[in-house]
């Protein structure tokens, strides 16, 4: 009946998963077309989108702008990256756009659901010349993360690294904080992109975020001066902190209205 692929190799306890209830990472998953998702996802994501129709289209949004920054990155000469909040692998993920381009690159992908830990296989499908790992850590503790022997494994904290944290920094109360934690280790000409949920954009997305919140997933969304003061210390490369569907659009692309999408988009570089 549920049409999850679970790994079975996976040491998980199926209870914690907890496939009961509906889980933000799945519902996301659903909304999207994924397939890992389970009953109660599908029926909160049924309330949500009666909220907010809208959703679908700024999620799928939300993936083609991870996938803009991703070759951006890679443009740019970054071969290492770090993808916290990484969620339930969504082909193509974030390696498959940055390996396509530069095959001998290094992505790490952080998440601290153990749902995701179920599915992390999928996110480690490297080019032979290149290689992809997956740790579970949690993005409040920026030290362990920073010092994980797994990530340390393939990334070289002394070069430039790609900090993606795409769509997450709605589930953080801090998120200037957390970034500045993030970021201050980093090298000069490391880059950190990030997409964040506003209540700027598409009014009718406001009510989302009182369902998760109400549901017990407190959510936070970021006028544009908040995302702006995320990159303290920071160079925000053309074009700014836009709404997302204008942060670089595909040449000959016309750009979603800026109410499709809740997010913000922009990349910063550490001097
Ligand atoms: N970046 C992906 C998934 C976004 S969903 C995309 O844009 O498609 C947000 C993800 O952030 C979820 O998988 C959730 O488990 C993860 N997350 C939330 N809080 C976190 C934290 N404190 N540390 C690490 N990951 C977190």
């Amino acid at each position: 009946e549920p049409h999850g692929r679970l790994e079975p190799q996976s040491r998980l306890d199926p209870s914690e998963l907890q496939t009961d209830r509906p889980h933000s990472a799945r519902v996301y998953n659903y909304i999207i077309g994924g397939e890992d998702n389970f009953a109660p996802d599908r029926e909160t994501a049924a309330e949500v989108l009666a909220g907010w129709p809208g959703l679908r289209t700024s999620m799928l949004a939300n993936r083609a702008c991870m996938r803009r920054m991703a070759r951006y990155l890679t443009g740019l000469g970054l071969r290492q990256f770090v993808d916290v909040g990484s969620g339930i692998p969504t082909s193509p993920n974030l390696h498959e756009v940055v390996q396509t381009i530069a095959p001998d690159a290094k992505i790490v992908y952080v998440d601290n659901d153990p749902v995701v830990l179920a599915h992390a296989r999928e996110l480690l499908t490297s080019t032979a010349e290149g290689r992809t790992a997956y740790i579970q850590a949690d993005m409040r503790d920026p030290e362990a993360l920073l010092g994980d022997r797994v990530l340390h494994g393939l990334v070289d904290l002394g070069r430039p690294v790609a900090l993606t944290v795409i769509a997450m920094l709605q589930f953080v109360a801090d998120a200037q904080g957390l970034v500045e934690a993030l970021v201050g280790p980093l090298a000069s000409g490391s880059h950190v992109a990030v997409t964040v949920p506003t209540g700027d954009l598409a009014p009718e997305s406001r009510r989302l975020a009182e369902q998760y919140t109400r549901s017990g997933i407190p959510m936070h969304l970021r006028d544009r001066a908040e995302v702006e003061r995320l990159f303290t210390g920071l160079e925000i490369l053309a074009p700014g902190v836009v709404p997302m569907p204008r942060w670089r659009p595909e040449p000959g692309v016309a750009p979603l209205p800026d109410t499709a999408t809740n997010m913000y988009a922009a990349v910063a570089r550490k001097p």
